[in-house]
């Protein structure tokens, strides 16, 4: 019987498998086929000596049923083995959608079970990769192609290189490159490969570094930030920066003109909390967790502009995860976004900070 014969259906199968229903392990099994052989050799023995078979026939003969004996019982014992096997190397060419029968109750069943388990994690993870290329590709090619087409203006003179032409080719590099560092952030979170720093940070003062930096390069926006002295976390302080830049900047961004953003931040049990609250339009709730899948974005756009491609609070979140915080969204009264981080707080002690793990 042919490998693929043998990996037909299970109801197109014809031969039984009389072992394979056994809940045993795989060691009792083998058991019975042994102890089946030998029961059928003796009794061949006996029979042939009862029968004055000549001595050279009855072993040859005692063997023979015996090893018939073994084929019954045994068959469909190593059988998810041998699809395993087939749906290796199916994987192999990129194809993970073969499962294998798991009917077996015994070690080989189990194990063809995790075997399932383990294909269906490739192709979830393999169908997430080509979605991560497709859409990174998308937002790629958007700002590729507005670059593409004002320098072949340029080149064919239809238009002049005056600042405004070129004004609009550095916005879209700046975009591009933008772009490209997220990428690049988001695929080392997700690696893993990007450890954060574990330093003492003074979360208020960080929120009130960034809310003079934003004050000066957004001289319209006001920013309140209200956060009591000693607020300490342990943190990578340009990761945590990266954090709350996306929040404050997505709240400015999807707030009225002249409408405040506050940062209000407070000791709540052993974390820090940080909740950023805009007037903007809020998010639905049944948004909420998607706002933080990569590439996301809602439909309308925001009353400021300057949109990204969906990739900031995705990569907020992840950093929050490597610091052991959360993140969410809730609702802003009477209307608005409000963004809650919720970070572990080094205790105010001395002594008690000194006993934080380093690793
Ligand atoms: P982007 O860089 O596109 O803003 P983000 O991951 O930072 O990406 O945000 C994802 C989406 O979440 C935004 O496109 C927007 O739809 C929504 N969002 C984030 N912050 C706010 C906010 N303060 N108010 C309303 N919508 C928001």
């Amino acid at each position: 019987m042919s490998l693929d014969d043998d990996l037909r259906p299970s109801t197109q199968r014809q031969r039984p498998r009389p072992l394979a229903p056994m809940a045993s392990s795989i060691k009792v099994k083998w058991s019975v086929v042994i102890v089946a052989a030998v029961a059928v050799t003796a009794l061949m023995s006996q029979i042939g000596l009862h029968l004055g078979w000549p001595v050279w026939l009855r072993p040859i003969v005692a063997g023979a049923l015996a090893l018939l004996a073994v084929q019954f019982l045994a068959h469909g014992l190593t059988y998810p083995l041998r699809q395993m096997a087939d749906a290796a190397k199916t994987m192999a060419r990129g194809d993970y959608s073969r499962r294998v029968e798991a009917s077996n109750g015994d070690e080989v069943g189990q194990l063809a079970e995790a075997f399932n388990q383990m294909s269906a994690e490739l192709a979830e993870s393999d169908r997430l990769q080509k979605e991560f290329i497709s859409n990174a590709s998308h937002e790629l090619r958007t700002p590729v192609a507005a670059l593409q087409s004002t320098l072949e203006n340029l080149v064919d003179g239809l238009a002049k290189p005056d600042r405004t032409s070129l004004e609009l080719m550095l916005a879209q590099s700046e975009h591009l490159g933008r772009l490209v560092n997220q990428l690049l952030d988001l695929s080392r979170l997700e690696a893993g490969s990007d450890q954060p720093a574990r330093n003492q940070i003074d979360l208020g003062d960080l929120l009130n570094e960034l809310a003079v930096e934003l004050r000066m390069t957004h001289p319209l926006a006001v920013v309140d930030v209200k956060a009591p002295l000693g607020l300490r976390v342990l943190g990578d302080d340009l990761r945590l920066r990266q954090v709350f830049t996306n929040i404050i900047g997505n709240a400015l961004r999807f707030s009225p003109h002249g409408s405040p953003v506050t940062i209000v931040a407070s000791r709540h049990n052993g974390s820090v909390r940080v909740a950023v609250r805009d007037l903007g339009p809020g998010i639905p709730v049944e948004q909420r967790a998607k706002v933080f899948e990569r590439f996301w974005q809602s439909d309308g756009s925001a009353p400021t502009g300057g949109g990204g491609a969906g990739l900031g609070l995705a990569i907020s979140r992840r950093i929050i995860d490597q610091h052991l915080g959360s993140i969410e969204i809730t609702d802003n009264q009477p209307s608005g976004a409000c963004v809650v981080v919720s970070l572990p707080r080094i205790a105010d002690d001395a002594n008690a900070l000194r006993r934080q793990p380093q690793s």
